[in-house]
């Protein structure tokens, strides 16, 4: 196949023009929980031999590495749930390029783990966290135990991982009566608390379509309750969530439209699923397979300059407005 590339490859820049610089790794599907907008209660997971070695993993983020991201996150399924997660982030970490590590979690391990993550050179957390009550928790995550969480949380905060992010997935009928007590949440702690629009993947699309909040009707409610919120200047316009703060706040408010208000302009992410395929969009079902050829043996410049044809093609956005949802994965299939 001709490149589409200039030679030698460096940074991945689309070819809409977006400069490519954020890789999001699924380190594994598998999850100790089951929430019910991202899986099913009896999901099978992948068996091992098609999950990414530790060492692939390290390869592929190295080659990406050589193309210009400089900020991986590793999420999963449940990225504390990998062995020697650990080990994994302590290598990252130490790849050249790499300047930004951070994970998305539920957080129900990271009482054991936030300490020693942080020492391998994680620098930030996102923690799914949609409820305060207990029993809530339990029912959304179909077995969630919530002082695991909250400790996790303590632990996180304690071993400097910062700042803290709290991911709240908003649904209609479990958890929209929360938001405002979630959003207090941020009046005497530094937390960025952030609602995502609910998105619809495959067999669980029907009920994220039924169950959607959108981020209006959230920020009304929350406005309603404790009054306005102001734009938090110096927002860095790749990130999703434009910071508010509420009237004396010590931390912020975001919301994650991807329905309501796709940021896809200013997208810079590539993602790389547990199975070694890199997923050019979220919403999107197109990805370039990278683990079989590298299994197979491809030299790594020649796999190298085959990722940047295919990043060159990242689509300029999602197909939802449209009726086109994803159908290949579910969400933690791809890691979100
Ligand atoms: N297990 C980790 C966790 O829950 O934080 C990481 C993987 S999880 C797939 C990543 C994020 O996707 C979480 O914040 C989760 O709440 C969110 N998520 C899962 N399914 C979703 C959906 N259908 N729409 C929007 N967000 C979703
Ligand atoms: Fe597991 Fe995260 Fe999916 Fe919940 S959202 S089932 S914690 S992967």
């Amino acid at each position: 196949m001709t490149s589409l590339a200039p030679t030698p490859p460096r940074a991945i820049i689309d070819q809409f023009g977006r400069r490519l610089t954020y890789l999001r790794v699924s380190v594994t599907d598998a999850c100790n929980l089951r929430c019910v907008y991202c899986m099913p209660e009896d999901m099978t997971f992948r068996p091992r031999h098609e999950l990414m070695t530790d060492e692939e993993i390290m390869t592929i983020v190295r080659l990406m590495a050589e193309l210009g991201i400089t900020k991986v996150r590793l999420t999963g399924g449940e990225p504390t749930i990998r062995p020697r997660i650990v080990e994994i982030v302590r290598q990252i970490a130490r790849i050249p390029g790499i300047r930004d590590l951070a994970m998305t979690t539920n957080a129900i391990l990271l009482a054991q783990l936030a300490e020693p993550l942080a020492r391998a050179g994680l620098q930030r957390v996102n923690i799914s966290l949609d409820t305060l009550d207990p029993k809530k928790f339990r029912f959304i995550t179909r077995r969630g135990d919530l002082s695991q969480v909250w400790a996790g949380i303590e632990a996180a905060e304690a071993a400097g991982l910062k700042p803290l992010k709290l991911n709240v997935v908003v649904t209609r009928g479990f958890n929209d009566g929360e938001v405002v007590d979630l959003a207090k949440l941020t009046l005497d702690r530094d937390w960025d608390v952030r609602f995502i629009e609910l998105m619809p993947f495959g067999s669980e699309a029907e009920f994220a379509q039924t169950a959607v909040v959108r981020a209006a009707e959230i920020r009304e409610r929350i406005e309603a309750a404790l009054g306005p919120m102001h734009p938090v200047p110096g927002h860095d316009p790749r990130d999703p969530a434009r910071p508010y703060r509420l009237m004396g706040a010590r931390g912020t408010l975001g919301f994650i439209n991807s329905i309501s208000e796709p940021f896809c302009s200013a997208c810079n992410r590539l993602r790389l699923t547990a199975d070694g395929k890199l997923r050019l969009c979220l919403l999107r079902d197109g990805e370039f397979d990278i683990l079989t050829p590298l299994r197979a043996g491809m030299p790594l410049d020649e796999l190298k300059q085959a990722v940047w044809d295919a990043a060159y093609t990242k689509p300029w956005g999602h197909g939802l407005p449209e009726g086109i949802i994803p159908q290949s994965r579910l969400m933690n299939q791809i890691g979100g």
